[in-house]
């Protein structure tokens, strides 16, 4: 194969817009040209607005900024998710972008709470993370940028929830100043060449051909190249993640939302809501074999934070995924696999995706082992997200319907039993490669769930009860006198849209 110099991006949702931005910044001068196609009329799915911090290096990268980004796509700040209902049906806990207090002599903080504090790390931790504290107090303040001289409490991370719509639209105008080759068309068939099946051209309705050397499905579920016209199968992870669906439904915004994605479980899955400066994300994502479609908007309906504004969509969904690339096609996005939007990884999983086509371009030409290496990392980092959400369900303790009932008791993979069973025993992380999640959002479900290790680390005994609680208790005032100078959430929002014009 020759080198590539022809690129088509199929697809102009999050995925296909977040790819056709980073590819022309970073390939300005690598005489690449570019061309996205989409079908306006067929549109995109316009849900993913929840977003974990990686999305804030992704734009900086192209030179935008997080007051920018905030004005243009009426965003608010996100610290962390608050999961209500999920270990029992008044439980609720956060699962904070940083970590929990401070480690001392190299033994982590929660091997102390685990010997001296108990209570604390049965489901307490939130007054011990900074950016939790922040945002329960419906306050917003940047972290610490000297990240490496200040302690852990006063290091944190944050994301943002955007308006979906509004962010394609910024990347879009992003694109085309950059020199994009924008086709709005539909598609209406993929040709292949004879000798190798890899991808010869699309056909747009009308009948016109478009060639290219490297085709990027971000055509969504439809999965237009990866899936239909290459034919690789779709491995289902539906025997570990049961929902299957969910509505959406945008309602009034609410008035100081706090800087938290909200996921509250119900009887048959659970329901976000996500504060934008102009309105709120609402939707149910449940199981279809658990709940019919009607009783699930229902419950939508009824638990509402505001006025609804439209009417809900019902979008359908099986988790899973397929192989990354293959031939001279290369998925992004729903096309090539979704989980549940539980954690907010579908577009940092994006964000992934186009980091790993840069590090692999195949810019002298496709080779299998360069395919090969890209699929073996892409199926690891899809299998340790699926593994996170699954803790989420598996860990519940509600048995009051047949779904958490159920969820509580499957079979679940064996990457994930020896996490659980390792922390059970004496609160250690097992880290593989490729992991979304680091040990301290693990230690934020734990915590969350009501799960204690069984065992005392012994290396806590070096520092003693006694100056631990010391310490204990003056990371919780600084925290508490962080909180209270800090300005709220929406005096931050209300500043980025400021300084923005
Ligand atoms: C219920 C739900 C909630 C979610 N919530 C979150 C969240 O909070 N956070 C998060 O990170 N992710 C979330 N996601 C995932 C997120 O929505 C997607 O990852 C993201 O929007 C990217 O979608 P996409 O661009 O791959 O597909 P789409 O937005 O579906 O775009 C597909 C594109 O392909 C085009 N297309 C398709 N067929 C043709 C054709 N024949 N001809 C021409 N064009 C065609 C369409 O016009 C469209 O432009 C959620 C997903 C679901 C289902």
């Amino acid at each position: 194969m020759s080198e590539i110099r022809n690129i088509i991006i199929v697809g102009g949702g999050t995925a296909g817009f977040m790819t056709a931005a980073s590819l022309l910044n970073s390939y300005a001068k690598a005489n690449i040209k570019i061309t996205l196609v989409e079908s306006s009329k067929i549109g995109t799915i316009g849900v993913g607005e929840a977003t974990i911090p990686t999305i804030r290096a992704f734009y900086n990268e192209l030179g935008i900024s997080d007051p920018e980004i905030i004005a243009k796509t009426g965003a608010t700040a996100k610290l962390g998710i608050q999961f209500n209902g999920w270990k029992n049906k008044d439980s609720s806990f956060i699962h904070p972008f940083g970590g929990f207090g401070h480690d001392f002599n190299n033994v982590g903080f929660w091997h102390y709470l685990n010997a001296y504090s108990p209570e604390i790390l049965d489901g307490g931790l939130d007054d011990l993370a900074l950016g939790a504290a922040l945002a329960k107090a419906g306050k917003f303040a940047l972290p610490d940028p000297i990240k490496n001289t200040t302690p852990i409490y006063a290091r944190f991370d944050w994301a943002l929830h955007i308006d979906a719509g509004l962010f394609a639209k910024a990347l879009k105008e992003y694109s085309l100043a950059k020199g994009l080759n924008y086709i709005d068309a539909k598609i209406e068939n993929v040709e292949l060449e004879q000798e190798n099946g890899f991808i010869k051209s699309i056909i747009l309705e009308g009948g016109k051909s478009l060639e290219a050397d490297l085709f990027i499905d971000c055509s969504g579920f439809e999965a237009l190249l990866i899936g239909k016209a290459l034919g690789n199968e779709f491995e289902s992870y539906e025997k570990y993640l049961l929902t299957n669906a969910a509505w959406a439904m945008p309602s009034q915004k609410i008035e100081n939302p706090i800087a938290l994605t909200k996921v509250t479980a119900h009887s048959a899955g659970w329901q976000w809501q996500i504060p934008l400066n102009h309105r709120t994300g609402n939707g149910h994502v449940f199981a279809r074999d658990f709940i019919n479609d009607n009783d699930a908007l229902k419950t939508l309906e009824r638990n509402l934070p505001s006025e609804k504004l439209d009417d809900a969509r019902l979008i359908k969904f099986t988790p899973g995924r397929r192989k990354a690339w293959d031939k001279n096609c290369i998925a992004i996005g729903l096309s090539g696999g979704f989980l549940e939007p539980l954690e907010s990884t579908a577009i940092a999983l994006i964000q992934n995706g186009i980091d790993r086509l840069k590090m692999f371009f195949p810019f002298d030409g496709i080779d299998e082992k360069i395919i090969k290496e890209h699929n073996r990392i892409a199926q690891k980092e899809f299998e340790r997200v699926r593994d996170f959400i699954i803790l989420h369900y598996k860990l519940n303790q509600r048995g009051d319907s047949e779904f958490w009932r159920y969820v509580a008791q499957m079979e679940i993979p064996d990457t994930l039993s020896e996490k659980i069973e390792l922390y059970k025993k004496r609160g250690h992380f097992v880290r593989y490669s490729w992991e979304m999640f680091h040990h301290i959002s693990w230690l934020a479900m734990y915590s969350g769930f009501g799960i204690l290790p069984q065992n005392h680390e012994p290396l806590v005994e070096n520092m003693g009860r006694e100056n631990f609680e010391d310490a204990r208790s003056q990371i919780n005032s600084d925290i508490q006198n962080i909180v209270s100078r800090a300005p709220s959430h929406a005096q931050f929002i209300n500043h980025c849209n400021e300084i923005v014009g």
